[in-house]
């Protein structure tokens, strides 16, 4: 039977009880992973404290950014076999009849959509997360893994990486394009490496200054400081955008100003997701006849092709291992924002491993203004089974606590899910 590490009470959020927890029912279309890997997500972290309201399942045991062998699959299921490495991100399920799950965008499913874990398929049956020893999802979400890319890589990509890939593919952004990234955070760095690897010149936008030597290492051709002058603007508007991923989840990032650097018909694409939403006079769309749209998450074809990108560039995350045990304390310090860690994660950047790659360097997997940090944490279990030996657990440098979550979550459109979002 299947193990995992999971919460009960959203009151001690970061009191993790080892359970035994069964699969969802096995059907032709599912495939079974042994689970190697898993990034913490802020996600995580805002589901577990009950920011997004209470569990819809008795126990959630949380992880969307999972990796693992495949150990079976169903009659159904191609492209997949026994033995494969695998990735699965935030979604383990949809309805796969109708218009959206027929042309990719089964990650806008109109029927329903099973959220990887606090989630339930339509048969009863609970979904939980990576923070265990395996998973069952329907092979759309099953995605292979290059052979160019390490496990703890390409977990923090299934969620993260995705959110932002999806709409710079949906844009068509390749070499000439000009990208702007709001936020070097988690899902800013990881759009700023993946914008500048597709050939775009990347703007990183930030209000922190000292981001500014890391957003180049990104890749950035320019940091552009969001300070209370209005020099910043004047600059883009000189030569503006074709698309703008805004990653801040608060609302004190200016859409209204920012939407003034896009070119004429350009895009932004609002990814966080500020609570108290933001004002935005139509007159500013109309005066460079601009879009503003969202994203959520991304489909199997997105992710496969984000996943070669990756392998072909070398696109690597700064991660930071530590036993899965750790859990707990793990997430304890996504939510405050470890300083300690940081230092100790920027350590392991010194080995050949986390050199830059194509001009760029990874930085943490985070982001989102203003909100609570966060991490991705990823969890190795090298093959060994889990509570018996220990487990890596590894963590992309927090270094820029600009929190994280992933906003994957909030658009829960499970059966028997009552979520305030
Ligand atoms: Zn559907
Ligand atoms: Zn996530």
């Amino acid at each position: 039977m299947p193990k995992g590490y999971a919460i009960f009470d959203q009151a001690k959020w970061s009191d993790f009880q080892k359970i035994d927890f069964d699969l969802k029912n096995p059907a032709d279309d599912d495939v079974e992973v042994s689970i190697t890997h898993c990034g913490i997500c802020g996600s995580d972290l805002h589901t577990v404290r009950g920011d997004w309201g209470t569990f819809c399942v008795p126990a959630v045991i949380p992880g969307h950014e999972i990796v693992g062998t495949v150990t079976s699959v169903g009659k159904s299921v191609q492209d997949i076999k026994v033995g494969d490495r695998v990735g699965i991100g935030a979604q383990v399920g949809s309805c796969m009849n109708c218009s959206d799950c027929s042309h990719d965008n089964e990650n806008y499913c109109a029927n329903y959509m099973v959220d990887t874990y606090n989630s339930r398929w339509p048969d009863g049956s609970i979904a939980q997360g990576g923070y265990s020893t395996a998973i069952r999802a329907h092979q759309r979400f099953v995605f292979p893994i290059p052979d160019g890319i390490k496990s703890e890589h390409a977990a923090p990509m299934l969620c993260a990486g995705l959110t932002v890939y999806s709409p710079l593919y949906r844009s068509r952004v390749g070499p000439g394009s000009r990208v702007g990234v709001i936020g070097v955070g988690g899902l800013g760095h990881f759009g700023i490496m993946f914008a500048q690897a597709l050939g775009a010149e990347v703007f990183a936008f930030s209000h922190t200054a000292s981001k500014k030597e890391d957003a180049h290492r990104m890749g950035a051709k320019e940091f552009i400081l969001m300070d209370k002058s209005d020099d910043w603007l004047k600059h883009m508007q000189q030569a503006p955008l074709d698309v703008i991923i805004n990653t801040a989840s608060s609302s004190s990032v200016e859409v209204a100003k920012i939407v003034s650097c896009l070119k004429v018909g350009g895009h932004i694409y609002c990814l966080g997701l500020p609570k108290e939403g933001f004002r935005l006079p139509v007159m500013q769309l109309c005066g460079r006849g601009a879009f503003i749209g969202s994203s959520h998450i991304g489909s199997k074809k997105e992710a496969l092709d984000m996943l070669r990108l990756a392998a072909e560039k070398k696109i690597e995350p700064w991660i930071e291992v530590l036993p899965m045990k750790e859990c707990s304390k793990a997430i304890e310090r996504v939510a405050k924002g470890d300083g300690a860690f940081r230092a100790t994660s920027r350590a392991a950047f010194n080995k050949p491993a986390f050199q830059p790659h194509f001009g760029s360097v990874w930085v943490p997997s985070l982001f989102f203004w203003g909100a609570t940090g966060g991490m991705f944490v990823t969890i190795a279990m090298s093959g060994v089974p889990l509570f018996k030996t220990d487990v890596l657990l590894k963590t992309p440098v927090a270094s820029f606590f600009e929190g994280t979550y992933c906003m994957t979550d909030m658009a829960d459109k499970t059966p028997d899910c009552d979520k305030p979002f």
